[in-house]
């Protein structure tokens, strides 16, 4: 794809309203880019999402061509997907921990006033990223975990709300009674819930927006790994990690394997190599090359974590980002069939893509 035909350092600056003030980090030109992703910088507003967020960024498209700060935008845009029954990986209809309880994690974070609040392992309210929002625009702190993060969500007048639906309740019955050979479980009877259902599932949304004016904001929110243990908390509600956005380089998210988004410190690292001069696309395979490599080292302890018979880690991991400048892109661990894999909207209006992945199979 061509690269921006302007320098970098015009359109950040311009861009972002920024000219005069002190760039953090050198603006140098990548010597090994292959530029994909967007081919050119958007004009205006661009909102980027995992997959299963093509109404996500449709609506944040909207709030924020609206005037809603980016950080809102997003938050609005996931809400659809973390009350959506259908969707087992966030919100309402989320796949439960072990015991069987839905908890939910979320984070946000404004560029604008570089603020950022989250909750992890809060169980029975819906919108966690919601929650996440009034953390960091009503405290001083950044997270708040479990039953004080519910509290708190109840006392600024969310429901309380049994999460689990029959769908997810059966999938984990079932996952209960087939994950071990040695307990005292009885296989539940009929098929109508199929094995895929219940292997090991990742899933969330992030969700990264760009204002027509350069400021940026994100959000993600998720019921976790599935089948996780009681309280275990995931990247999603930890900045840097689930989620990372400057506004003077642009905004970064993680979907996946959670503890290597952590152990890389991922969202952040994608939002530096852009602040290096990466493009978003780059940025993110940059990442996930990085991640690889912990692997490699992560495999003496945790062997299940690679693949040795297709020599890669064997869980996917994703990175969407968004830059200041309006180039957008996004890169997976594994293709895993024939799917997109992100979401975006911008002028051209909502669409799904499919974007670079380190391993095609
Ligand atoms: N990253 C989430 C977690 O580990 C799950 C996911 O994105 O699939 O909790």
């Amino acid at each position: 794809m061509t690269k921006p035909n302007i320098s970098r350092r015009t359109v950040l600056a311009a861009g972002a309203g920024l000219a005069g003030l002190p760039f953090s980090g050198p603006l140098r030109a990548n010597p090994h880019r292959a530029s994909t992703g967007s081919p050119l910088p958007a004009k205006g507003a661009v909102v980027i999402a995992s997959a299963n967020g093509l109404r996500t960024v449709a609506k944040a498209y909207q709030e924020v061509q609206g005037g809603t700060r980016p950080v809102s935008a997003a938050i609005q845009g996931v809400a659809i997907v973390e009350a959506d029954p259908n969707d087992i990986s966030v919100g309402y209809g989320g796949l439960p921990n072990e015991q069987g309880v839905v908890q939910l994690d979320a984070a946000c974070m404004d560029g604008i006033a570089h603020n950022a609040g989250s909750v992890a392992c809060i169980e029975n309210i819906m919108h966690p990223a919601q929650v996440a929002e009034i953390v960091m625009d009503h405290t001083d702190h950044v997270n708040l975990v479990g039953q004080g993060a519910k509290d708190f969500a109840l006392s600024y007048g969310f429901k309380e709300e049994n999460l689990l639906t029959d769908r997810a309740r059966k999938i984990w019955l079932k996952w209960r009674a087939s994950h071990s050979k040695d307990d005292d479980w009885l296989s539940p009877a009929g098929d109508e819930i199929k094995n895929a259902d219940f292997e090991r599932l990742y899933g969330t949304i992030h969700c990264s927006v760009l204002s027509a004016s350069g400021d940026v904001g994100c959000t993600t929110t998720t019921s976790g790994l599935s089948f996780k243990i009681p309280g275990r908390i995931g990247d999603s509600p930890l900045i840097g990690c689930g989620l990372f956005c400057d506004n003077e380089v642009g905004s970064a998210g993680a979907t996946g394997r959670g503890e290597s988004a952590i152990h890389s410190g991922g969202s952040w690292l994608v939002v530096e190599r852009m602040r290096s001069g990466d493009t978003p696309e780059e940025a993110c395979l940059y990442a996930l090359k990085r991640v690889v490599s912990q692997v490699k080292r992560q495999r003496t302890w945790q062997p299940r974590l690679w693949s040795e018979k297709e020599n890669r880690p064997s869980f996917n991991l994703s990175f969407y980002a968004i830059r200041k400048d309006g180039l957008f892109g996004s890169a997976r661990m594994i293709r895993g069939g024939d799917n997109p894999t992100y979401s975006v909207c911008d002028s051209k209006g909502a669409r799904l893509v499919k974007g670079p992945v380190l391993y095609e199979s």
